[in-house]
Protein backbone atom coordinates (compact mmCIF):
# COMPACT_ATOMS: atom_id res chain seq x y z
CA UNK A 1 0.00 0.00 0.00
CA UNK A 2 1.25 3.53 -0.65
CA UNK A 3 0.88 6.15 1.57
CA UNK A 4 0.63 9.70 -0.29
CA UNK A 5 1.43 12.84 1.13
CA UNK A 6 1.04 16.35 -0.99
CA UNK A 7 4.04 16.85 -3.10
CA UNK A 8 6.50 19.80 -2.00
CA UNK A 9 5.47 22.62 -4.71
CA UNK A 10 7.58 25.94 -5.66
CA UNK A 11 5.29 28.09 -4.32
CA UNK A 12 5.24 26.74 -0.79
CA UNK A 13 8.77 28.42 -0.75
CA UNK A 14 6.76 31.44 0.15
CA UNK A 15 5.64 30.89 3.08
CA UNK A 16 6.24 27.30 4.34
CA UNK A 17 8.70 26.94 7.16
CA UNK A 18 10.76 23.43 5.99
CA UNK A 19 12.31 21.31 9.37
CA UNK A 20 15.20 19.31 8.46
CA UNK A 21 16.90 16.86 10.72
CA UNK A 22 20.00 18.06 12.49
CA UNK A 23 23.07 15.92 11.35
CA UNK A 24 26.17 17.55 11.35
CA UNK A 25 25.32 20.82 14.17
CA UNK A 26 28.59 23.00 13.30
CA UNK A 27 28.10 22.78 9.54
CA UNK A 28 23.87 22.23 9.00
CA UNK A 29 23.98 25.82 10.89
CA UNK A 30 26.04 26.87 7.77
CA UNK A 31 24.20 25.30 5.38
CA UNK A 32 20.90 26.78 6.90
CA UNK A 33 22.58 30.09 6.30
CA UNK A 34 23.19 29.61 2.71
CA UNK A 35 19.28 27.84 2.51
CA UNK A 36 17.88 31.59 4.22
CA UNK A 37 20.04 33.66 1.87
CA UNK A 38 17.94 32.43 -0.91
CA UNK A 39 14.61 32.91 1.22
CA UNK A 40 13.99 29.26 1.89
CA UNK A 41 12.64 29.69 5.61
CA UNK A 42 14.14 26.50 7.09
CA UNK A 43 14.92 25.01 10.65
CA UNK A 44 17.69 22.61 11.90
CA UNK A 45 15.96 20.50 14.11
CA UNK A 46 17.62 20.24 17.98
CA UNK A 47 14.88 18.07 19.53
CA UNK A 48 16.16 15.28 21.56
CA UNK A 49 15.40 12.70 24.18
CA UNK A 50 13.91 9.58 24.89
CA UNK A 51 10.42 10.56 23.14
CA UNK A 52 12.33 10.75 20.04
CA UNK A 53 13.20 7.57 19.62
CA UNK A 54 10.39 6.09 21.23
CA UNK A 55 8.24 7.99 18.57
CA UNK A 56 10.69 6.51 15.96
CA UNK A 57 9.80 2.99 16.97
CA UNK A 58 5.90 3.71 17.51
CA UNK A 59 5.70 4.68 14.05
CA UNK A 60 8.32 3.02 11.66
CA UNK A 61 9.05 -1.11 11.58
CA UNK A 62 11.69 -1.76 14.80
CA UNK A 63 13.61 -3.62 12.15
CA UNK A 64 14.81 -0.46 9.79
CA UNK A 65 17.44 1.29 10.53
CA UNK A 66 18.16 3.10 13.53
CA UNK A 67 19.06 6.90 11.60
CA UNK A 68 15.34 6.13 10.25
CA UNK A 69 13.85 5.47 12.85
CA UNK A 70 15.42 8.46 15.03
CA UNK A 71 15.24 11.21 11.73
CA UNK A 72 11.49 10.32 11.76
CA UNK A 73 10.77 10.12 15.56
CA UNK A 74 12.67 13.82 15.47
CA UNK A 75 10.43 14.77 12.67
CA UNK A 76 6.93 13.52 14.48
CA UNK A 77 8.33 14.69 18.17
CA UNK A 78 8.77 18.41 16.17
CA UNK A 79 5.19 18.21 14.52
CA UNK A 80 3.76 17.40 18.36
CA UNK A 81 5.21 20.29 19.87
CA UNK A 82 2.89 23.05 19.05
CA UNK A 83 5.43 25.23 17.75
CA UNK A 84 4.58 25.34 14.42
CA UNK A 85 1.73 26.02 12.07
CA UNK A 86 0.99 22.52 10.36
CA UNK A 87 -0.93 24.01 7.48
CA UNK A 88 2.81 25.79 6.73
CA UNK A 89 5.09 23.50 7.61
CA UNK A 90 7.04 21.12 5.28
CA UNK A 91 9.78 18.35 5.90
CA UNK A 92 13.20 17.94 3.93
CA UNK A 93 15.06 14.87 4.21
CA UNK A 94 17.84 13.73 1.65
CA UNK A 95 18.09 10.75 -0.54
CA UNK A 96 21.75 9.81 -1.20
CA UNK A 97 20.20 8.02 -4.29
CA UNK A 98 22.52 5.01 -4.10
CA UNK A 99 21.24 1.54 -3.62
CA UNK A 100 21.29 1.79 0.28
CA UNK A 101 17.87 2.11 2.00
CA UNK A 102 18.72 6.06 2.71
CA UNK A 103 17.52 6.42 -0.91
CA UNK A 104 14.01 5.15 0.87
CA UNK A 105 13.34 6.73 3.69
CA UNK A 106 11.17 9.45 2.27
CA UNK A 107 8.46 6.28 2.13
CA UNK A 108 8.93 5.33 5.93
CA UNK A 109 8.24 9.09 6.69
CA UNK A 110 5.20 9.26 4.81
CA UNK A 111 3.58 6.05 5.79
CA UNK A 112 4.74 7.54 9.54
CA UNK A 113 3.38 11.04 8.77
CA UNK A 114 0.17 9.40 7.69
CA UNK A 115 0.02 6.74 10.15
CA UNK A 116 0.71 9.68 13.11
CA UNK A 117 -2.31 12.03 11.94
CA UNK A 118 0.13 14.32 9.68
CA UNK A 119 -0.69 13.14 6.11
CA UNK A 120 -1.37 16.57 5.19
CA UNK A 121 2.22 17.52 5.56
CA UNK A 122 4.36 17.89 2.58
CA UNK A 123 7.70 15.98 2.62
CA UNK A 124 10.55 17.75 0.07
CA UNK A 125 13.38 15.28 -0.99
CA UNK A 126 16.76 16.92 -2.09
CA UNK A 127 18.79 14.02 -3.90
CA UNK A 128 21.59 14.10 -6.80
CA UNK A 129 19.96 11.90 -9.32
CA UNK A 130 16.45 13.15 -9.98
CA UNK A 131 14.20 11.09 -7.26
CA UNK A 132 11.07 11.97 -6.30
CA UNK A 133 11.33 15.13 -9.01
CA UNK A 134 7.55 15.93 -8.22
CA UNK A 135 7.96 17.03 -4.52
CA UNK A 136 12.23 17.92 -4.49
CA UNK A 137 13.60 21.39 -3.28
CA UNK A 138 13.79 23.59 -6.57
CA UNK A 139 17.53 24.13 -6.36
CA UNK A 140 18.60 26.67 -8.62
CA UNK A 141 22.82 27.18 -9.37
CA UNK A 142 23.30 29.48 -7.07
CA UNK A 143 21.93 27.68 -3.80
CA UNK A 144 23.88 24.48 -5.17
CA UNK A 145 26.94 26.69 -5.23
CA UNK A 146 26.43 28.24 -1.79
CA UNK A 147 25.21 24.45 -0.38
CA UNK A 148 28.89 23.22 -1.36
CA UNK A 149 30.59 26.70 -0.16
CA UNK A 150 28.90 26.54 3.55
CA UNK A 151 29.58 22.72 3.48
CA UNK A 152 33.06 23.26 3.06
CA UNK A 153 33.25 26.57 5.20
CA UNK A 154 31.48 24.63 7.64
CA UNK A 155 33.92 22.06 7.91
CA UNK A 156 36.82 24.13 8.10
CA UNK A 157 35.59 25.58 11.03
CA UNK A 158 34.61 21.88 12.67
CA UNK A 159 38.07 20.95 11.81
CA UNK A 160 39.93 23.88 13.60
CA UNK A 161 37.32 23.82 16.51
CA UNK A 162 38.26 19.80 17.36
CA UNK A 163 41.92 20.67 17.18
CA UNK A 164 41.62 23.82 19.58
CA UNK A 165 39.17 22.93 22.15
CA UNK A 166 40.91 20.55 24.23
CA UNK A 167 43.84 22.68 24.19
CA UNK A 168 42.43 26.52 25.01
CA UNK A 169 43.70 27.96 27.65
CA UNK A 170 40.74 30.72 27.83
CA UNK A 171 37.51 28.31 27.92
CA UNK A 172 34.56 29.71 25.96
CA UNK A 173 36.97 31.28 23.51
CA UNK A 174 36.68 28.88 20.42
CA UNK A 175 32.67 28.27 20.25
CA UNK A 176 32.73 32.00 20.68
CA UNK A 177 35.18 32.21 17.48
CA UNK A 178 32.72 29.40 15.94
CA UNK A 179 29.67 31.27 16.51
CA UNK A 180 31.55 34.58 14.80
CA UNK A 181 32.47 32.71 11.92
CA UNK A 182 29.20 31.18 11.22
CA UNK A 183 27.72 34.41 11.77
CA UNK A 184 30.15 35.92 9.02
CA UNK A 185 29.41 33.21 6.79
CA UNK A 186 25.88 34.06 6.86
CA UNK A 187 26.34 37.75 6.19
CA UNK A 188 28.40 36.27 3.16
CA UNK A 189 25.45 34.58 1.80
CA UNK A 190 23.29 37.23 2.28
CA UNK A 191 25.39 39.38 0.42
CA UNK A 192 25.61 37.14 -2.22
CA UNK A 193 29.57 36.79 -2.13
CA UNK A 194 32.28 34.89 -1.52
CA UNK A 195 30.31 31.51 -2.78
CA UNK A 196 32.74 31.27 -5.59
CA UNK A 197 35.94 29.04 -5.67
CA UNK A 198 38.42 31.45 -5.70
CA UNK A 199 36.87 33.60 -2.58
CA UNK A 200 36.34 30.34 -0.95
CA UNK A 201 40.37 29.73 -1.23
CA UNK A 202 41.11 33.08 -0.14
CA UNK A 203 39.23 32.46 2.78
CA UNK A 204 39.94 28.99 3.55
CA UNK A 205 43.39 30.96 4.52
CA UNK A 206 41.56 33.90 6.53
CA UNK A 207 39.82 31.38 8.85
CA UNK A 208 42.63 29.02 9.52
CA UNK A 209 45.25 32.40 10.60
CA UNK A 210 42.61 33.41 12.34
CA UNK A 211 41.89 30.38 14.44
CA UNK A 212 45.59 30.42 15.17
CA UNK A 213 45.18 33.72 17.24
CA UNK A 214 43.24 31.52 20.03
CA UNK A 215 46.26 30.61 22.46
CA UNK A 216 46.65 27.16 23.13
CA UNK A 217 48.40 25.15 26.06
CA UNK A 218 51.25 22.93 24.51
CA UNK A 219 49.83 19.63 26.22
CA UNK A 220 49.57 16.32 24.83
CA UNK A 221 46.17 14.43 24.48
CA UNK A 222 45.45 11.42 23.44
CA UNK A 223 43.52 11.77 19.70
CA UNK A 224 40.58 9.67 18.80
CA UNK A 225 39.36 9.28 15.00
CA UNK A 226 35.82 8.77 14.61
CA UNK A 227 34.38 7.39 10.88
CA UNK A 228 30.86 5.49 10.58
CA UNK A 229 27.74 6.03 9.12
CA UNK A 230 27.00 9.32 8.27
CA UNK A 231 24.15 10.53 10.43
CA UNK A 232 25.94 8.10 14.00
CA UNK A 233 28.70 9.28 13.36
CA UNK A 234 27.45 13.04 13.18
CA UNK A 235 24.56 13.68 14.45
CA UNK A 236 24.09 14.12 18.22
CA UNK A 237 21.12 12.57 18.84
CA UNK A 238 22.22 9.52 16.76
CA UNK A 239 25.44 9.23 18.85
CA UNK A 240 24.32 9.79 22.14
CA UNK A 241 26.72 12.78 22.40
CA UNK A 242 29.91 11.12 21.61
CA UNK A 243 31.84 14.44 20.59
CA UNK A 244 31.05 15.63 23.49
CA UNK A 245 31.52 12.67 26.02
CA UNK A 246 35.25 12.13 24.23
CA UNK A 247 36.12 15.84 24.70
CA UNK A 248 35.00 15.80 28.54
CA UNK A 249 37.34 12.90 28.49
CA UNK A 250 40.15 15.20 27.58
CA UNK A 251 40.41 14.05 23.94
CA UNK A 252 41.27 15.40 20.81
CA UNK A 253 38.69 14.05 18.22
CA UNK A 254 39.10 13.76 14.43
CA UNK A 255 35.58 13.64 12.73
CA UNK A 256 36.08 13.74 8.72
CA UNK A 257 33.99 16.50 7.21
CA UNK A 258 30.65 15.97 5.57
CA UNK A 259 32.67 17.40 2.19
CA UNK A 260 34.30 13.71 2.77
CA UNK A 261 30.88 11.60 1.86
CA UNK A 262 29.80 14.08 -0.96
CA UNK A 263 33.11 13.56 -2.71
CA UNK A 264 32.38 9.76 -1.99
CA UNK A 265 29.07 9.58 -3.26
CA UNK A 266 30.42 11.53 -6.39
CA UNK A 267 33.34 8.95 -6.69
CA UNK A 268 30.83 5.94 -6.65
CA UNK A 269 28.91 7.72 -9.79
CA UNK A 270 32.33 7.26 -11.40
CA UNK A 271 32.86 3.76 -10.29
CA UNK A 272 29.92 2.89 -11.46
CA UNK A 273 31.15 3.86 -15.12
CA UNK A 274 34.46 2.15 -14.61
CA UNK A 275 33.53 -1.04 -12.78
CA UNK A 276 29.87 -2.00 -13.76
CA UNK A 277 29.78 -0.27 -17.30
CA UNK A 278 27.07 1.86 -16.08
CA UNK A 279 25.96 5.49 -17.48
CA UNK A 280 29.77 6.97 -18.89
CA UNK A 281 28.44 10.13 -19.51
CA UNK A 282 26.93 10.45 -15.84
CA UNK A 283 30.28 8.68 -14.84
CA UNK A 284 32.79 11.44 -16.60
CA UNK A 285 30.83 14.59 -15.15
CA UNK A 286 30.78 12.79 -11.91
CA UNK A 287 34.68 12.45 -12.45
CA UNK A 288 35.22 15.86 -13.14
CA UNK A 289 32.82 17.11 -10.28
CA UNK A 290 35.13 14.79 -8.22
CA UNK A 291 38.30 16.82 -9.72
CA UNK A 292 37.02 20.19 -8.68
CA UNK A 293 35.78 19.27 -5.23
CA UNK A 294 39.11 17.56 -4.29
CA UNK A 295 41.13 20.97 -5.37
CA UNK A 296 38.74 22.73 -2.83
CA UNK A 297 39.30 20.53 -0.41
CA UNK A 298 42.91 20.77 -0.80
CA UNK A 299 43.36 24.28 -0.87
CA UNK A 300 41.54 24.07 2.53
CA UNK A 301 43.33 21.30 3.82
CA UNK A 302 46.49 23.36 2.79
CA UNK A 303 45.29 26.46 4.81
CA UNK A 304 44.85 24.21 7.35
CA UNK A 305 48.52 22.94 7.22
CA UNK A 306 50.08 26.24 7.02
CA UNK A 307 48.53 27.74 10.29
CA UNK A 308 50.10 24.60 11.91
CA UNK A 309 46.95 22.69 11.95
CA UNK A 310 46.48 19.22 11.08
CA UNK A 311 44.74 18.95 7.30
CA UNK A 312 43.91 15.40 5.35
CA UNK A 313 45.10 14.59 1.94
CA UNK A 314 43.62 14.67 -1.25
CA UNK A 315 40.20 12.46 -1.60
CA UNK A 316 41.63 10.77 -4.70
CA UNK A 317 44.93 9.75 -2.22
CA UNK A 318 42.33 8.70 0.32
CA UNK A 319 40.72 6.45 -2.93
CA UNK A 320 44.10 4.67 -2.66
CA UNK A 321 44.02 3.61 0.83
CA UNK A 322 42.17 0.85 1.00
CA UNK A 323 43.99 -0.98 -1.53
CA UNK A 324 44.77 -4.87 -0.25
CA UNK A 325 42.13 -4.76 2.11
CA UNK A 326 38.58 -4.02 0.64
CA UNK A 327 37.62 -3.15 -2.89
CA UNK A 328 36.35 -0.13 -4.40
CA UNK A 329 33.02 -1.73 -5.68
CA UNK A 330 31.73 -2.05 -1.93
CA UNK A 331 29.94 1.07 -1.98
CA UNK A 332 27.06 0.20 -0.48
CA UNK A 333 26.39 2.85 2.87
CA UNK A 334 29.32 4.27 3.83
CA UNK A 335 31.72 1.19 2.28
CA UNK A 336 35.14 1.66 1.66
CA UNK A 337 35.32 5.74 2.84
CA UNK A 338 35.04 3.36 5.98
CA UNK A 339 38.05 1.65 5.29
CA UNK A 340 39.70 4.66 3.74
CA UNK A 341 39.39 6.89 6.36
CA UNK A 342 40.13 4.61 9.12
CA UNK A 343 43.65 4.02 7.36
CA UNK A 344 44.14 7.99 6.71
CA UNK A 345 43.70 8.25 10.50
CA UNK A 346 46.28 5.98 11.35
CA UNK A 347 48.58 7.01 8.80
CA UNK A 348 48.12 10.46 10.21
CA UNK A 349 48.25 10.24 14.10
CA UNK A 350 45.03 9.28 14.94
CA UNK A 351 45.43 5.80 15.70
CA UNK A 352 42.41 5.45 18.34
CA UNK A 353 39.35 4.76 16.34
CA UNK A 354 35.34 4.90 17.12
CA UNK A 355 33.41 3.22 13.94
CA UNK A 356 29.82 4.38 14.96
CA UNK A 357 27.35 1.57 13.74
CA UNK A 358 23.64 2.18 13.78
CA UNK A 359 21.59 -0.83 14.38
CA UNK A 360 20.53 -2.47 11.37
CA UNK A 361 23.06 -1.18 8.92
CA UNK A 362 24.56 -4.89 7.30
CA UNK A 363 26.45 -2.89 4.68
CA UNK A 364 28.74 -0.52 7.33
CA UNK A 365 28.74 -3.38 9.86
CA UNK A 366 30.53 -5.14 7.28
CA UNK A 367 32.62 -2.29 5.65
CA UNK A 368 33.59 -0.94 8.90
CA UNK A 369 33.52 -3.92 11.75
CA UNK A 370 34.48 -6.39 9.10
CA UNK A 371 37.58 -4.91 7.63
CA UNK A 372 39.03 -3.98 11.66
CA UNK A 373 41.24 -6.98 12.08
CA UNK A 374 42.68 -6.52 8.21
CA UNK A 375 43.19 -3.29 9.21
CA UNK A 376 45.00 -4.20 12.59
CA UNK A 377 46.86 -6.74 10.80
CA UNK A 378 48.77 -3.84 8.68
CA UNK A 379 48.74 -1.32 11.10
CA UNK A 380 49.31 -3.02 14.79
CA UNK A 381 49.53 0.39 16.42
CA UNK A 382 45.39 0.96 15.69
CA UNK A 383 42.97 0.59 18.41
CA UNK A 384 39.69 0.10 16.46
CA UNK A 385 36.58 -0.23 18.79
CA UNK A 386 33.21 -0.15 16.78
CA UNK A 387 30.20 1.23 18.98
CA UNK A 388 26.77 -0.17 18.25
CA UNK A 389 23.79 2.79 18.12
CA UNK A 390 20.13 1.07 18.61
CA UNK A 391 17.07 2.13 20.82
CA UNK A 392 17.97 -0.63 23.44
CA UNK A 393 21.75 0.09 24.08
CA UNK A 394 21.88 2.33 26.62
CA UNK A 395 24.75 5.22 26.72
CA UNK A 396 26.37 4.07 30.07
CA UNK A 397 27.50 0.54 28.07
CA UNK A 398 28.36 2.90 24.72
CA UNK A 399 30.42 4.83 27.33
CA UNK A 400 32.47 2.22 28.90
CA UNK A 401 33.42 0.18 25.80
CA UNK A 402 34.73 3.58 24.48
CA UNK A 403 36.70 3.84 28.04
CA UNK A 404 38.42 0.46 27.78
CA UNK A 405 39.50 1.66 24.24
CA UNK A 406 40.66 4.99 26.01
CA UNK A 407 42.65 3.38 28.83
CA UNK A 408 44.28 1.57 26.38
CA UNK A 409 44.95 4.93 24.17
CA UNK A 410 46.19 6.37 27.49
CA UNK A 411 48.41 3.92 28.19
CA UNK A 412 50.11 4.07 24.72
CA UNK A 413 50.23 7.73 25.17
CA UNK A 414 52.44 7.92 28.78
CA UNK A 415 54.40 5.31 27.18
CA UNK A 416 55.01 7.57 24.57
CA UNK A 417 55.67 10.19 26.23
CA UNK A 418 58.33 8.60 28.37
S1 LIG B 1 23.95 2.99 5.46
FE1 LIG B 1 23.09 1.65 7.02
S2 LIG B 1 21.88 3.00 8.26
FE2 LIG B 1 22.23 4.09 6.36
S3 LIG B 1 20.49 3.53 5.06
FE3 LIG B 1 22.08 2.07 4.64
S4 LIG B 1 21.60 0.32 5.98
FE4 LIG B 1 20.52 2.09 6.76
Amino acid sequence: MEYLTPNFTKDMLKDYTILFPNMAPLQFQCIQKAMDSEGIHCEVLNNSGSEVAQLGLKYVHNDTCYPALLIIGQFIDALNSGKYDLHHTALLISQSGGGCRASNYIKLLRKALVKAGYGYIPVASINPTGLESSSSLPLTLTLVRKLIACAFYGDEIAALRNQIIPYEVHPGQTEAWCNQWIHEIGVWMHENKNYSIHAMKKNFVKIANDAKKIERKSEKKVKVGVVGEIFVKFSPLGNNGLQEFLEKEGCEVNMPGIMGYINYCCANFALDAKLYNMNQTFGFMAEKLLNVLDSVGQACAKAMKDAGFYGAGPFKQLMKKPEGILSLGVKMGEGWLLCAEMVELIEDGYSNIICAQPFGCLPNHIAGKGVTNKIREKYPEANITAVDYDPSSTKVNQENRIKLMLAVAREKLQTACV
